[in-house]
């Protein structure tokens, strides 16, 4: 990896579709010499958050997924791409790809710990997640099983750093924080708890009997994938799916979701859940899971008994795993220090600036939280610091 500068202009954590998208402008608009700009991620390779998911998700049973600015003139298009290859497979290609045709240096693995204000600059403390020589790594994920997100030294001191910056785009994304709610008889429950985060593949789960939570397409997928290996499962909901009428969900089109997503960051509120403004797309593959009677949700069960989930009325339900389909939350543990978030549980961002403070962007958050809002968080930022600067 090459050398991290002491200080720079422009600082960038993050290298997913966001941060992608905001270099390309800042290097587009010429607004940061090569050595005024630091990009880090604590991932292994390129890809952001796609390159954890799991391998059955193909671009075909994603949502749409936006060409990066200026993919075009690599002459690369998701559009075009193998939609049965794994997403995370295609999407780590093109975006290493795009990466290097920009000459956009990003240094991984770099894991931000903590920003905080040093005078006029912000101080960025990172530590060097590079395997270290005869060191071993153990893996690490949301409930403690896998690593799904980054490497995580078992041993050893971890090289340590810091960089000092006038601006900061933070693009860290939702997957490194995922969100499950509390139920009663969680930490007594004997089987497997298993978030979104930490799927793999259905054969994980032969032949066991499964739980589903979550009112999303990634609950309907690992239903449709369970189907034919677990012995039994189960879906529940916490609220009823608003089934959509259409093949494909338009991120953009869905206007009310974002509007919302929208009024909670100005207001600095917790951002609401995406799919409970857009609804569910009903494609064939799903329709036909209706059909047959596999997607038909329960409401959520009260509490945790033992190996089983125990609804209010007294039903209740094997589960040798439950599958938390429950969603994200912004990542933002390493700003703590800034004192960004307000009572009301969020930041305030409009725009993609945090109103607290004018040297700090947060691309890809609340309204910006899909692949082409992500890309329109790129040129609004950039814009912004061009004025400034
Ligand atoms: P990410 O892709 O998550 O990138 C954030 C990067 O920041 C990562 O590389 C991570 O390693 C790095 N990072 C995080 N914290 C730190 C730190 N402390 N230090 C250093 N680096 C850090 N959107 C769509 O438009 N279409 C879809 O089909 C779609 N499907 C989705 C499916 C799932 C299961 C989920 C969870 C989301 C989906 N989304 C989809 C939304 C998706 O999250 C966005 O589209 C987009 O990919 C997010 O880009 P991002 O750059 O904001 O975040």
């Amino acid at each position: 990896m090459d050398a991290i500068p002491d200080r720079v202009k422009v600082a960038v954590i993050g290298a997913g579709q966001a941060g992608l998208s905001v270099a390309y402008y800042l290097r587009r608009f010429e607004l940061v010499a090569d050595e005024d700009f630091v990009m880090l991620d604590r991932a292994p390779g390129p890809g952001g958050a796609w390159q954890h998911r799991w391998s059955s998700l193909r671009l075909g049973t994603a949502h749409r997924v936006n060409d990066l600015p200026g993919m075009g003139e690599l002459g690369l298009s998701f559009e075009t791409a193998d939609r049965t290859l794994p997403a995370k497979e295609v999407v780590a290609d093109y975006y290493g790809r795009f990466e290097e045709h920009f000459e956009l240096r990003v240094h991984r693995p770099v894991n931000v710990r903590r920003v905080s204000n040093d005078g006029a600059d912000l101080r960025i403390e990172y530590e060097d997640l590079s395997p270290q020589p005869e060191e071993e790594l153990k893996t690490r994920g949301f409930f403690g099983r896998r690593r799904r997100t980054f490497q995580e030294p078992e041993t050893g001191v971890v090289p340590r750093g810091e960089v000092r910056t006038q601006f900061l785009v933070n693009a860290t994304g939702t997957w490194g924080s995922p969100f499950v709610p509390f139920y009663p008889g969680m930490a007594e429950y004997t089987g497997r708890h298993v978030h979104t985060s930490d799927y793999v593949s259905a054969e994980d789960f032969r032949d066991q009997h499964v739980v589903v939570v979550g009112g999303g397409t990634s609950a309907i997928g690992f239903m449709l994938e369970l189907e034919p290996v677990a012995a039994g499962l189960t879906w529940v909901s916490r609220r009823p799916i608003d089934w959509l009428d259409r093949q494909e969900l338009d991120l953009e089109g869905a206007s009310a979701a974002v509007s919302r997503q929208d009024e909670a960051a100005r207001a600095g509120r917790a951002l609401p859940s995406i799919v409970s403004g857009t609804g569910v797309p009903k494609n064939r593959r799903i329709a036909a899971g209706i059909e047959r009677g596999l997607l038909r949700a329960r409401p959520m069960f009260d509490r945790i008994e033992g190996d089983r989930v125990v609804w209010d009325d007294g039903s209740s339900a094997r589960a040798d795993a439950i599958i938390w389909a429950t969603g994200f939350r912004p990542e933002l543990r390493h700003l703590a220090p800034l004192k960004l978030r307000e009572k009301a549980g969020g930041v305030t961002v409009g725009q993609g600036a945090a109103w607290q403070d004018p040297r700090i962007f947060l691309a890809g958050y609340g309204p910006q939280a899909s692949t082409i809002g992500a890309n329109r968080a790129g040129r609004m930022i950039a814009r912004q610091i061009m004025a400034i600067l």
